[in-house]
């Protein structure tokens, strides 16, 4: 199995600082950390965001991936360990990864405060048609709420939790050793609590303590009219629970407009290419042309060129902020006969005869125009 280059993976160079791979690999990581990106490929992507950061941040294991394009010359796959942190395992969540790696792992914080959700992002796939005209959907996003039937205390209903006896609620237990060098006191999160400062002796049977429950939700997203690849809306309050009565985090829908067959589109215009014979346009036609509203007809003149553009107006994509509609740009394309029977060639044969085999409309030749361009003489 082949993967991705991990400079690849995290976008930068392969002379990148450590705080340049650092910064590249934050900001993955709260793209696609699983817990936040609720898209299917999103776990895919953290994970590998995460290991190219846990090769290139660890010097040893960069160097021997530069020379090796292994992090390990002895070893195929697998990497230990996150720095000797022991950071390897895949289910830490989304807050443990930023106080970890980026807040040197002893953020103070009151456990009990009340705090927002984490927001959540889901990356959805539209056709070109929905972008335009909007559209209201369903998605389904599995997230996390307050358990109904302890409210989020995750003690059985008639019971509270106790303040946790190791901690004393702090959260926090704070460890001191005798080193030559000095006392080290090393703060960690309370294992007895996990940080809640906490204990629940009579755990909810809806949730198993946790004071949340896991559920698929059915959100209702509304596609603004008008809205382009790339663009987001954001569902307030859409997004994970809060915590210890906090409010939720947002929701942020991130559009994927996929490709049309015949259509282009660059901001709110649309462009479209149409092939005519070389028939139509040299003795004029009235052709029809497909718009998003349906097909239109339009007056080809007689003597038009290939590459030439028509404009038609308010046939574009409605503004997504309201300020007003773009256009239909039409651009003719000449096509060339490529097969021709023999009744066609005999008539092309004597229309070359009667032009005098140029396209010439002035004095100069055809021939005679390409020199001066290419060789520049008169
Ligand atoms: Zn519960
Ligand atoms: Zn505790």
């Amino acid at each position: 199995m082949s993967k991705r280059d991990y400079y690849d993976v995290l976008g930068v160079s392969k002379d990148a600082s450590k705080d340049e791979i650092k910064k590249a690999f934050r900001r993955l990581a709260r793209k696609y950390h699983p817990d936040v990106n609720k898209s299917p490929d999103a776990p895919k992507k953290f994970k590998e965001a995460k290991e190219a950061y846990e090769v290139l941040s660890d010097p040893q294991k960069r160097s021997n991936y530069d020379q090796y394009g292994s992090a390990d010359p002895n070893e195929g796959a697998g990497f230990g360990g996150f720095g000797g942190q022991g950071f390897g395992g895949s289910d830490f969540g989304f807050g443990d990864i930023f106080d970890q790696i980026f807040n040197g792992g002893s953020r103070r914080r009151d456990p009990n405060a009340p705090r927002q959700g984490n927001d959540l992002q889901y990356e959805m796939s539209i056709t070109f048609e929905e972008a335009a005209f909007g559209k209201t959907t369903e998605i389904k996003i599995p997230k996390e709420e307050t358990c109904p039937t302890c409210h989020g205390s995750g003690a059985k209903p008639g019971t509270k939790p106790e303040t946790c006896s190791h901690c004393h609620g702090t959260g926090q237990l704070n460890t001191e050793q005798n080193t030559p060098f000095g006392r080290i006191v090393n703060r960690r999160v309370c294992p007895y609590c996990h940080g809640t400062g906490k204990v629940v002796k009579n755990p909810c049977r809806t949730c198993n303590g946790k004071g949340k429950v896991k559920v698929n939700q059915k959100i209702e997203v509304k596609i603004p009219a008008g809205i382009d690849d790339g663009q987001q809306i954001r569902l307030s309050g859409q997004g994970e629970a809060g915590i210890n009565g906090g409010p939720a985090g947002d929701l942020y829908i991130v559009f994927n407009v996929k490709p049309h067959k015949i259509f282009q589109r660059s901001g709110d215009n649309v462009f479209l290419e149409v092939p005519l014979s070389f028939a139509q346009v040299a003795l004029g036609d009235e052709i029809e042309v497909p718009t998003l509203y349906g097909k239109i007809k339009l007056k080809i003149p007689a003597g038009t060129q290939t590459g030439t553009k028509f404009r038609l107006r308010g046939k574009g994509i409605k503004n997504v902020r309201g300020y007003g509609q773009g256009d239909e740009h039409v651009t003719i394309k000449v096509v060339t006969p490529k097969h021709l029977t023999e009744e066609e060639k005999a008539i092309f044969k004597k229309l070359a005869s009667m032009s005098g085999g140029s396209v010439s409309t002035d004095n100069d030749s055809l021939f005679d125009k390409v020199r001066k361009k290419v060789f520049k003489t008169d």
